[in-house]
């Protein structure tokens, strides 16, 4: 599925954008942006020279640099896009630097820790507008973003209440400019639907791809090579970010547990159906759960092709 940009904005939505922590949701984001021309000036900072050196090498913006607080001092919006657990730390060493009106947004796969962790930090003269791009991959850093990333994909905002309309309908602007469709709601219903809907199955294919590497009657070569069966889709999302996805199950613990609570109520009801050969309750589960997936297909939110899509890949892994 080809996605695509539209044309370069007329007028730009923020005369200075700059992203900190560039690597694939911020340089995704700083691809899109130049492309459709949402800023006038896309400033980069991440922790890493070698990232720096890459940003710079892909042109992904008009500066890069380590000093988060120079990064931001003319910035008229700043895009938290570093890991969830370094945010506190980087809005402590930007805040001083922030100019007054200045919007300060994130792109966190959670909401109300990281709101807890950055208002604090920031000055009462800048707008925390949170926001949450549902559009990833399982690759990391600067080299696997694509500008395409967040076409057609969800994006949450979750505005604090009190939290200046103005301010909101710009970060709101920004990711309708890079392709996103976007939605509004709390910073906890946020976390509750995002850990069914994203963090428990991630656990869970880290779960099965883990229990799968320790068997002792299957060896791992007839792992890879049966893998078409089922289990090498739970090993793509399985490869996902460590750093990442061990801050989102840190930082959204109550509701991830939560969701796990009633998984696991359900996968006993599922146990109990198979010792008792009840085949007309799997059926109606399968049937229910098949529905979904269609749904999600009519929604334009995945493909129809068949086996996710994927070309034909040969014995070297090349397709
Ligand atoms: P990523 O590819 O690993 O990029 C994160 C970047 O931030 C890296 O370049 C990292 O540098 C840098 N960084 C880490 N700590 C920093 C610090 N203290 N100061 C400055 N830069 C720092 O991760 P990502 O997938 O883009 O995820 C970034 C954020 O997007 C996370 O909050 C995540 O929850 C959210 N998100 C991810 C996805 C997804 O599917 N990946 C989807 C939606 C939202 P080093 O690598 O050198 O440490």
């Amino acid at each position: 599925m080809v996605e695509r940009l539209g044309p370069p904005l007329e007028e730009p939505i923020f005369g200075e954008l700059a992203i900190i922590g560039v690597g694939l949701i911020g340089s995704s984001l700083a691809r899109a942006v130049r492309k459709r021309h949402a800023a006038r000036r896309v400033v980069l900072a991440d922790h890493s020279p070698e990232t720096l050196a890459r940003a710079e090498v892909l042109k992904l913006g008009d500066v890069a640099t380590k000093d988060i607080a120079k990064a931001v001092e003319t910035a008229d919006c700043v895009v938290l896009s570093a890991p969830v657990g370094a945010n506190e730390k980087i809005a402590r060493v930007m805040a001083p630097a922030l100019k007054p009106g200045a919007i300060v947004t994130d792109v966190g796969s959670v909401k109300v820790a990281v709101i807890a962790a950055v208002a604090p930090q920031l000055p009462p003269h800048v707008h925390l507008i949170p926001a949450h791009p549902v559009a990833g991959t399982e690759q990391s850093g600067p080299d696997a973003g694509f500008a395409g990333l967040f076409v057609n994909r969800w994006c949450i905002l979750t505005p604090p209440a009190g939290a200046d309309d103005r301010a909101i309908q710009r970060v709101r602007a920004l990711w309708e400019a890079v392709g996103s469709n976007v939605e509004t709601m709390s910073a906890e219903h946020h976390d509750l639907v995002l850990a069914i809907t994203s963090h428990v199955p991630h656990l869970i294919a880290y779960n099965i791809v883990g229990t799968a590497a320790d068997l002792e009657e299957v060896t791992q070569s007839e792992v890879i090579k049966f893998s078409a069966g089922g289990f090498r889709d739970f090993t793509r999302i399985a490869a996902s970010d460590p750093i990442m996805w061990r801050d989102v199950f840190l930082y959204n613990k109550d509701a991830v547990l939560e969701m796990l609570g009633r998984f696991n109520e359900d996968l006993t009801a599922l146990q109990r159906m198979i010792r008792r050969e009840d085949g007309d309750g799997l059926f109606a589960l399968f049937t229910r759960t098949r529905a979904i997936r269609l749904g999600i297909v009519a929604q334009g939110q995945e493909t129809t092709a068949p086996d996710f899509g994927r070309p034909r890949v040969n014995g070297n892994g090349q397709s």
